[in-house]
């Protein structure tokens, strides 16, 4: 990014930091004073420099780390609400550790969100001394947590978790019949890390919770009907491949085969089904998008290009691509509740966050969140060499001449990082290494922990390590003896991202507080990221020893990168507008249930209605058996609402096809359909009053997962096709 830019950036769409060093600057001032205390004071959160002195020399004392002015300069920040972007290695956790410390004595409860368990345990524990000296509980959630675990950890003034865990608890607390059972406090401050990863990326992941029903109807009949069709012929996939549909002649072929009409309005069972079968088998491919292990699919995380556990497709989707590897179905499941990250998020009246990479989103985090970008200097300036792209005509080509340049480069014994955009690359370039006599590490752990000790240690003399996007972050990268003399870690990147923000993620790896670095990218004119996205452009011819040096060949990269960061925008958009409205008649339905709760409410509501049968109930029972009739009636008719709405999204694009706008169509349909909602609470609730007939039958069991993008949207597609000629023209 260009000085010009940063600077317009430090002024009115970013944050002033001018403010914050004076109290930076003040809190120097006092060191002294401070530092000659035996016992340190709690500081008064009305004198910040006060707060930044206390602050520093409690985690002197504690972690033997004295915050650097910038690290205070990006605490200081996160206080005041906004998204400090400070690069890999320049010490965020103490950073969010000084901020949440002040929220809490402030009185306000902060959750910070970390990227997984791992590192919520690591940054509890690690940071946990100094809280203690600044008078301040901490505590951490993590996938194995047990309830009363949980329970306390809540109760602290400090929590860190993954936004999964967080968001299960919330969801989990959804189900609650007894207000004493409630774990999860009302939200109140939200600090992120990665930031740019939770809000931005996941945004539109949707946490789920589900409870037991029959296992998915499976489909293997369209999964082999599937099989037969050929692309080009019977179905066409779209350019940027998210999207298959079927052809005029496949239509006609599959009406044969199945002898039914697919287009018929009332029965979209089939095509649904049809579509599903077909997506499974032309988008989805085997180890790129999913691998199958112990005869289960598990997912591949795009963005962190790893397996994803507890992770599925929804669930049309998750049945038809067992079908087409053959597998059992799994559970399917009823879902009980969702939220999405960025639902979840947005409970919090206070948000704040820290990444290395915030400016290029800066636009995302202020629509979406009314969050601003704070660009913190680093503490030592920046010396990684950052190396234009080496642009070759193919996928083998490029290849070659990397396989070529991490062999040169690591003769010399200078330590590699290559960072691949998925895993099936990531083990192939390791395979065409070992051919060569290379030593590899390929990062594709399950395991978090392990992941960030191969990552330790990717600084040392001769390390040549192979990873996906995400793996092992939030563990810088120290170099090891004697790297500095060889220039430091060589990151090489295998091909651009989807976002450069992504790019400069990896890029970031090297060149942590002032050491030495390099970084490049390999990038051939066929990746996918030019084919999909840019399919039309002509590229340049190679030189004579095989690069492409044109400046068109560059142009082509950037403007490929551009329009699918433009599409990314889009569906995030679109996706809001369909979630903000549900996300919202969740709130209003959650108020009302925390009412039955906690107040007698149903009680009052049910005797009034009939007040014969109200006196007929044995009165030290009555008001409990009220309350629970109407949270079953309650929660189960958000169940129904959330599967009309599910079956309206995913049907509205075949119901709405040539009409303008799927999404008011859907708004205008939701809206309807909530208003309902409550009188049938009421009606179904004062029904069981009346007539206690069978029991009132909650799931056996309940079950929490997170769901992958969603793959339905034909009206998303519209959308896109409009960005990306608009983009192209342009
Ligand atoms: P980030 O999250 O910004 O990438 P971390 O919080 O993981 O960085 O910290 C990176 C490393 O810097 C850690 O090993 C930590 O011990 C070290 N560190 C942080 N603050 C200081 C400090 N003030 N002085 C010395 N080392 C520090
Ligand atoms: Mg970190």
């Amino acid at each position: 990014m260009s000085g010009f830019v940063r600077n317009l950036l430090d002024r009115p769409g970013g944050v002033n930091l001018t403010p914050y060093k004076k109290i930076v600057h003040a809190a120097g001032d006092r060191a002294q004073k401070v530092g000659a205390l035996d016992e340190l004071p709690e500081p008064s959160m009305d004198d910040l420099a006060e707060f930044c002195a206390v602050a520093r020399e409690a985690a002197d004392r504690t972690l033997g780390l004295r915050p650097f002015d910038v690290q205070l300069l990006g605490a200081l920040a996160l206080l005041h609400g906004h998204v400090a972007e400070m690069a890999t290695g320049e010490g965020k956790t103490l950073s969010g550790a000084i901020a949440a410390a002040g929220y809490a004595l402030q009185g306000k409860r902060v959750h910070v969100i970390s990227v997984n368990d791992y590192l919520a345990k690591r940054d509890a524990e690690w940071m946990g001394p100094f809280y203690e000296a600044m008078g301040v509980t901490v505590g951490w959630v993590g996938q194995n947590s047990t309830h009363e675990e949980r329970r306390d950890a809540y109760t602290c003034d400090v929590t860190y978790g993954a936004v999964s865990e967080i968001g299960f608890d919330v969801l989990r607390d959804r189900l609650r019949t007894s207000a004493d059972e409630l774990i999860m406090p009302a939200p109140e401050v939200a600090l992120v890390d990665e930031a740019d990863s939770v809000l931005v990326d996941e945004a539109r992941v949707p946490l789920v919770m589900a409870g037991a029903a029959d296992p998915a109807d499976a489909v293997p009949e369209m999964a082999a009907l599937v099989r037969t069709l050929v692309r080009g012929y019977h179905y066409e996939i779209d350019e940027q491949a998210r999207n298959v549909y079927l052809t005029p002649k496949g239509a006609d072929s599959v009406e044969n085969i199945l002898g039914v009409e697919l287009y018929d309005e009332n029965e979209p069972g089939t095509l649904i089904e049809l579509n599903l079968a077909l997506h499974a088998h032309a988008l989805l491919s085997r180890d790129v998008d999913y691998i199958v292990r112990d005869g289960k699919v598990q997912l591949i995380n795009a963005s962190r290009g790893r397996v994803a556990v507890l992770q599925r497709w929804p669930d049309g989707l998750q049945a038809a691509v067992e079908a087409k590897e053959a597998l059992a179905p799994t559970e399917k499941g009823e879902i009980l509740d969702s939220i999405t990250v960025q639902g979840l998020i947005k409970r919090y009246p206070q948000a704040c966050g820290m990444t290395g990479t915030a400016v290029a989103v800066s636009e995302q985090l202020g629509e979406f969140y009314g969050l601003k970008v704070a660009v913190i200097p680093p503490n030592q300036p920046c010396v990684r060499e950052d190396e234009p792209d080496r642009i070759y005509p193919t996928v083998p080509d490029k290849d070659a001449a990397l396989v070529e340049e991490i062999q040169e480069a690591s003769a010399t014994g200078r330590p590699i990082l290559i960072g691949t955009l998925d895993v099936a690359e990531s083990e192939n370039l390791a395979k065409l290494l070992q051919r060569r006599g290379l030593d590899p590490v390929v990062l594709n752990a399950k395991n978090d922990a392990e992941e960030a000790s191969i990552i330790a240690r990717a600084g040392e003399r001769g390390a040549i390590t192979v990873s996906t996007q995400m793996a092992g972050r939030g563990t810088d990268i120290r170099l090891g003896d004697g790297v500095k003399e060889l220039g430091g870690l060589y990151v090489i990147g295998s091909g651009r991202h989807a976002s450069s923000r992504l790019d400069d993620q990896l890029r970031g790896r090297a060149g942590r507080q002032g050491d030495p670095g390099a970084s490049v990218f390999f990038v051939s004119m066929k990746d996918e990221l030019i084919t999909q996205f840019v399919p039309d452009e002509r590229p340049p011819g190679a030189d004579a020893d095989g690069l492409v040096r044109h400046r068109r060949g560059a142009y082509i990269v950037g403007h490929a990168q551009r329009v699918a960061e433009g599409v990314n925008l889009q569906i995030h958009r679109n996706t809001w507008r369909y979630t903000r409205l549900l996300e919202h008649q969740r709130e209003l339905v959650l108020e009302w249930r925390d009412k039955v709760l906690h107040t007698s409410s149903a009680a009052d509501a049910l005797s009034a209605a009939d007040p014969e049968r109200w006196e007929a109930l044995p009165a030290d029972s009555r008001e409990e058996t009220a309350r629970q009739i109407v949270l079953y009636h309650l929660d189960r008719c958000w169940t129904e609402h959330l599967a009309f709405l599910t079956d309206l999204r995913e049907g509205i694009h075949l119901r709405a096809l040539g009409r303008m706008s799927p999404v008011d169509e859907f708004q205008r349909e939701a809206v309807a359909e909530y208003k309902g909602l409550l009188g049938e609470v009421e009606r179904r609730s004062l029904e069981s009053f009346e007539e206690p007939a069978a029991e009132l039958k909650r799931p056996t069991a309940t079950w929490t997962y997170m769901v992958q993008d969603n793959p339905f949207g034909t009206e998303w597609d519209r959308i896109l096709k409009r960005v990306t000629s608009a983009t192209r023209r342009g």
